[in-house]
């Protein structure tokens, strides 16, 4: 079995809990194969530490089997390469938002230098039959960059962001760079297949690519395979958790103390793809229209702090922060607050509890690469006596689990406001039946599958 060698923007130790699902079941693919694990520490130095100016040096450490390598990122490389042009560029443009995104010319020669970097260090760890498996849209030109400096390694990549359409991925000024970069690899992974369908488009259109089977593209002088690679979570991993004390804490708590209520849930980064103003919208509206939950239904929305170094997302939060306190203001109660809004993160060993006291969970993205939200919550329903899973027609996850989920148009208030009302009064059986075959795609499309597939398509013989 050859060597995996994975490269991802940060590198988590995958013994710890909060690492979460895919550091679990990266970690299960790295320790079969003795691997490497490569990337940033996390760590910003504001000074150099040694080497050419702006570079760190390489720690390695041991997790078990498997080798961690992390460099450190200066201040300017960071600044530009992680909050400029990954966060600032790639991220909106990817997510559909062009109004936010921020073409500072800067940037872009921070994101090349970073990867330039990467490349630089990662080389004289490879060994000659390593296959090197690249995470997400801070590395799109990692693969041409090893390539450039000689390597014939198997690389795959995997992009955990959506693919927007041709036209609007055209709005970057380096698209044709980026997507040309794509060709160094030899397998591209994508979470969904309107994501691959995007690829085939641009590829074909603009790049005057010639699509040589179903999954196989040739131009630029190399030939890729690109396909739909949907991600999960690890169901026991989660399963256990739930089993977990902090859990059942959690779940006592707020048995105890929302027991006249029913309760709706959100958990996500505060990022403006989580579509959060509208979702807090649809619930003032559910209070509006159906005002039977008024004094009963309460929404618990986690917003966990995120990149708040970037413009868009302190924005995001007085918005949020504004709405939230209005609608307190309008319909609460002595004994009722309508809307908890938590600007915390709330450890993922907590988690379970909290979707397991939900009646409903309220998974409703603007536009998002999967979600594993929803799929935590489905995996910690009682199937006795299920919540009900309210999914954003435009979150990848949906293509999977929007049969049997509630699906909605997070942009059509009314439209939310009446699912939320369905998910509120559905009867038991269908409940039952509903959480059923969710849990089923959640346990048959799990992380480990994720890894496995992938990587099986990337070691085997290319297609002739
Ligand atoms: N999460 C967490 N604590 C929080 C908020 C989120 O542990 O306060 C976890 C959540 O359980 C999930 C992940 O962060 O595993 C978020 O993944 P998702 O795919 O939903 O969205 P992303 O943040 O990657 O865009």
């Amino acid at each position: 079995m050859p060597r995996l060698v994975v490269v991802s923007n940060r590198v988590a130790d995958p013994r710890r809990t909060a690492a979460g699902g895919l550091a679990v079941a990266l970690a299960e693919a790295l320790n079969q194969s003795g691997g490497l694990w490569f990337g940033t520490s996390g760590a910003v130095t504001e000074r150099d530490a040694g080497g050419t100016p702006g570079e760190a040096a390489l720690q390695v450490q041991r997790a078990g089997d498997v080798t961690l390598a992390t460099v450190d990122l200066s201040r300017d490389d960071h600044d530009a390469y992680y909050l400029g042009y990954s966060n600032g560029v790639l991220w909106p443009v990817f997510h559909y938002r062009l109004d936010l995104a921020d073409f500072d010319a800067g940037s872009i020669e921070g994101y090349r230098r970073v990867n330039r970097m990467f490349a630089r260090k990662l080389m004289p760890l490879l060994r000659p039959d390593d296959v090197v498996w690249v995470h997400d849209y801070h590395l799109i030109p990692l693969a041409a960059e090893l390539r450039a400096m000689g390597s014939t390694h198997r690389i795959g990549f995997f992009l955990h962001i959506p693919l927007p359409p041709p036209l609007i991925l055209a709005a970057i000024p380096q698209h044709e760079w980026l997507m040309r970069s794509l060709f160094a690899h030899d397998l591209l992974g994508f979470q969904a297949q309107a994501d691959v369908e995007h690829f085939a488009r641009y590829v074909r259109n603009e790049g005057r690519a010639e699509q040589r089977r179903d999954d196989l593209f040739h131009a630029f002088g190399r030939s890729v395979r690109a396909r739909a690679f949907p991600i999960g979570i690890d169901v026991d991993e989660f399963e256990s958790l739930l089993a977990g004390r902090d859990a059942q804490d959690t779940l006592a708590t707020m048995r105890e103390q929302y027991a006249k209520r029913q309760l709706l849930v959100g958990v996500d980064r505060l990022d403006y793809s989580k579509g959060l103003p509208q979702r807090v919208r649809a619930f003032q509206r559910l209070l509006e229209r159906y005002p039977e939950n008024r004094n009963s239904a309460t929404l618990i929305q986690v917003a966990s702090p995120s990149r708040e170094d970037v413009h868009a997302y302190a924005d995001i939060r007085r918005e949020l922060e504004g709405l939230c306190g209005a609608i307190n203001g309008e319909y609460g109660e002595l004994d009722w607050m309508p809307v908890r809004y938590i600007h915390r993160t709330v450890a993922r060993r907590r988690l379970p509890g909290l979707y397991r006291a939900a009646r409903v969970g309220l998974v409703t993205p603007l536009r998002d690469g999967m979600n594993l939200v929803a799929k935590e919550f489905v995996a910690a329903q009682d199937p006795a006596d299920p919540g009900v899973l309210v999914l954003s027609r435009f979150a990848g996850a949906a293509e999977r689990l929007g049969e049997h989920a509630l699906l909605v148009n997070p942009y059509d208030t009314q439209g939310t406001a009446d699912a939320i009302q369905h998910a509120l009064r559905m009867p038991i059986d269908e409940r039952r039946a509903r959480h059923a075959r969710l849990l089923a795609q959640i346990r048959t499309h799990d992380v480990h599958r994720w890894q496995r597939e992938f990587l099986q398509t990337l070691t085997e013989d290319p297609p002739a």
